[in-house]
């Protein structure tokens, strides 16, 4: 059974040289619009035969590092300057980026989990469903930027999945190297259900994803590594000509059991070890005190294992199932 065609169409052309701002129009109609559109922000900057770059941002609508890289980069990148095909897309979910929230406002779909999408399902769902059937083929390499959003916070690395195929992982851990975060994960996804990232990984890309630091907000140090890592990566596809500007970076990865740490009572957090430091199995990582009433210990959570904290809940409030914390494990070279 064949999906019918998407309702999305380029505003610009994405085979053609030279550089195109536009948008993807998304029919969408309602009470204040009865023939209106979403309009998704898109450039396309194009110079003969060579490689296509797929760069995307606002996966999320509240992480802001990848957008600002993007919406450089769009500015910025002269066609003079490239060899092959660049598309930016620093809004992919475009009316939660305008809300400022994880998930669409529209219809309450998360963009992450909806992959592959539906032609005729939801807002999010059309979204998906053109990402991975338009424009993903077009691509050979991915970089699907991320950060922590309002309710997570990550030191800053570029991210390559372990995957099945040895060639095709090698190639995601080059171009993630390439990027030259501070960190450089590998890892196993905790929930990879209708993730971007799987669904491009299905089709054979090379994909590598980022998240860089978070709290919903950005800071000079996180746009300054978003906007060195999307011309790394360009640089390393062949695309972008010049060396790449490269500093120091530690390999981590969350592939081992107990890296997870999620809340089991709500409250109010007190950290007693900060991001990028290191923990032992079973020390106190954070305390959870309770907030309707004094005179009680907090629950303090161990950690499950000993490494490098990489994540952790961003709000001073804790509600129940939370994800705490993320440990990582140091790779030795
Ligand atoms: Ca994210």
């Amino acid at each position: 059974m064949s999906l019918p065609p998407s309702p999305i169409v380029p505003t610009i052309p994405l085979d053609a040289d030279g550089k195109h701002h536009g948008h993807l129009r998304l029919p969408y109609s309602r009470n204040d619009s009865a023939w209106g559109s979403i309009m998704i922000p898109i450039t396309v900057v194009k110079n003969g035969d060579g490689p296509t770059a797929l760069l995307t941002g606002g996966n999320h609508g509240d992480e802001y590092e990848g957008p600002i890289a993007l919406q450089a980069l769009a500015h910025e990148l002269a066609p003079e300057e490239i060899t092959g095909r660049v598309i930016i897309a620093p809004f992919m979910n475009h009316p939660a980026v305008m809300a400022g929230t994880r998930v669409s406002p529209l219809d309450g779909v998360n963009l992450n989990r909806a992959f592959p999408g539906k032609p005729d399902g939801s807002v999010t769902q059309k979204i998906a469903d053109y990402f991975i059937r338009t424009l993903v083929p077009m691509a050979d390499i991915v970089l699907d930027f991320h950060s922590g959003g309002k309710t997570l916070d990550f030191v800053p690395f570029a991210a390559a999945h372990v995957l099945d195929d040895p060639e095709h992982q090698a190639r995601c851990v080059a171009a993630m190297e390439a990027f030259n975060a501070p960190y450089a994960m590998t890892l196993r996804e905790i929930d990879a259900v209708g993730m971007f990232d799987t669904a491009v990984e299905d089709l054979g890309k090379t994909f590598i994803s980022t998240e860089i630091y978070g709290g919903g907000t950005a800071s000079a140090r996180s746009a300054r590594i978003a906007r060195k890592g999307a011309r790394n990566v360009l640089k390393h596809a062949g695309i972008l000509a010049g060396a790449l500007e490269t500093g120091p970076s530690t390999a981590i990865d969350t592939t081992a059991a107990g890296c997870f740490h999620f809340a089991e009572t709500t409250g109010m957090m007190e950290p007693l070890v900060d991001l990028g430091e290191m923990v032992e199995e079973g020390a106190p990582l954070l305390n959870i005190w309770p907030t309707t009433l004094t005179g009680k210990a907090p629950l303090t959570v161990p950690a499950n294992r000993s490494g490098l904290l990489a994540g952790r809940h961003f709000p001073g409030l804790v509600q129940m199932g939370d994800c705490l914390a993320v440990i990582a494990s140091i790779v030795a070279d």
